[in-house]
């Protein structure tokens, strides 16, 4: 015969547990503590916005204008130091990073960035360092994107869904982007019968359901082109959803217009992906933007990149995601950071990624666990790291298997 405890123990037995999960969250709640979000950095923020609009004798009518915010990027050194603590070293090698790489940040990016603090997380995604000269690991087209693009503007990688990169234009141009090698050395859209050769092989594939609009960041074509892609998408009746990737959630939220949001949402099933790195950049103007985005019923998530002393720390990603979902943002991948040119000193060994899984899985709310990915060498696909798609690991490599059950090698940095 079975025994069962009576309610009291049941009751015992519920307070042990509960006191064992209290005690299993302290080491986050405490280092909670000292993880800085864009709420609680309003005040510097309003300083630097000051600052700036001062510098460009803008009103704050001028500075809620996404227009003005993209006229007025900065992109010399020099003016740069008017808002950032720069030695003349570091101005020096800004300005020869600037031969070789663009850059421009966004006022709104800008005053985001801790003026005194050359480890701030934000200024690491805007500013250049001069590792990216010095790199000797990355690769200029590790996807191979060349090799995956079966007409104009088109990069297709599987069965059922497929990329129109829009435009090459960005609000910022990420320190870490691994789509450097295609962006922003000149501010263009792509032209209009390229995307019209790439709409064609949409309408010519019957297999294709799923679009992605980006670049680039789709949210820097014009409204009108915005509404022209998805009305032609969406009198493509085997389209059934249509994608747009945009970073400017994060880089200059201004440009979540009014009409831009009517636009969306008259279409049916759009989606919006975003990239947020760090709690910091979650502030009170990306939350208004995310929510005029999500009352035009857009789902919204993000797809953090793993960042060398950004984000690779298991308590900075936990209330990173933790922070998304309180602005309607649900966390979506986290993605290990490919071997491009110019960007390695960002990456990180794999185990980071790992370890962040680890600690939260059963730590946090199901809907705060994004999927860790690497993407497979030469364009082979995003592979989840999970235990089947794992095939084995040591130190310097990793073997794992695709979607598609093809084993291959990847170099995984060391720590
Ligand atoms: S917004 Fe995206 S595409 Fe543009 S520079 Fe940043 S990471 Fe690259």
């Amino acid at each position: 015969m079975d025994h069962k405890d009576g309610p009291a123990q049941n009751r015992v037995k519920a307070l042990k547990r509960a006191g064992e999960l209290k005690d299993s969250i302290r080491g986050y709640l405490e280092a909670r503590e000292n993880i800085e979000t864009g709420f609680n950095l309003q005040e510097q923020h309003q300083k630097n916005k000051e600052r700036i609009k001062n510098h460009f004798g803008a009103t704050e009518e001028e500075w809620q204008d996404w227009h003005w915010q993209i006229k007025n990027r900065i992109y010399d050194q020099e003016e740069l130091c008017l808002f950032l603590n720069l030695s003349q070293q570091e101005k020096n090698e800004i300005k020869e990073i600037g031969t070789r790489y663009r850059w421009a940040v966004s006022p709104y990016y800008l005053s985001l960035i801790d003026p005194d603090n050359p480890d701030c997380p934000v200024r690491k995604q805007a500013i250049p360092t001069i590792e990216e000269l010095t790199d000797e690991l990355g690769q200029l087209d590790p996807m191979a994107e060349e090799e995956t693009s079966p007409a104009p503007a088109v990069t297709r990688r599987y069965p059922d869904r497929l990329i129109i990169n829009v435009t090459n234009q960005c609000a910022m141009y990420c320190r870490h982007c691994q789509r450097r090698r295609n962006i922003g050395e000149e501010d263009v859209g792509a032209p209009r019968e390229e995307i019209l050769e790439a709409l064609k092989y949409v309408r010519e594939n019957e297999e294709i359901r799923d679009v992605l609009l980006t670049g680039g960041d789709a949210f820097m074509l014009s409204n009108e082109q915005i509404d022209w892609l998805l009305t032609e998408l969406g009198e493509i009746p085997h389209v059934e959803m249509k994608r747009l990737g945009t970073r400017v959630l994060v880089t200059m939220p201004m440009r979540v217009d009014d009409e831009l949001c009517s636009i969306l949402e008259k279409h049916d099933a759009v989606y919006v992906n975003t990239q947020f790195n760090h709690p910091k950049e979650i502030t009170e103007q990306s939350r208004l933007a995310c929510k005029k985005l999500a009352k035009a019923g857009i789902p919204l998530g993000n797809q953090a990149v793993l960042l060398r002393d950004i984000n690779n720390n298991p308590h900075v990603m936990k209330k990173l995601n933790q922070e998304l979902l309180k602005i309607s943002v649900k966390p979506y991948y986290i993605f290990h950071s490919k071997r491009v040119k110019g960007t390695s000193h960002f990456r990180t060994p794999v185990e980071d990624g790992l370890e962040i899984m680890e600690h939260l899985r059963g730590q946090t709310s199901g809907l705060a666990i994004p999927t860790f990915i690497i993407n497979a060498p030469k364009g082979c696909g995003k592979t989840p790291m999970l235990p089947e798609y794992l095939v084995s690991m040591t130190s310097g490599t990793i073997f794992i298997r695709n979607w598609e059950k093809k084993i291959f090698q990847y170099i995984n940095p060391r720590s």
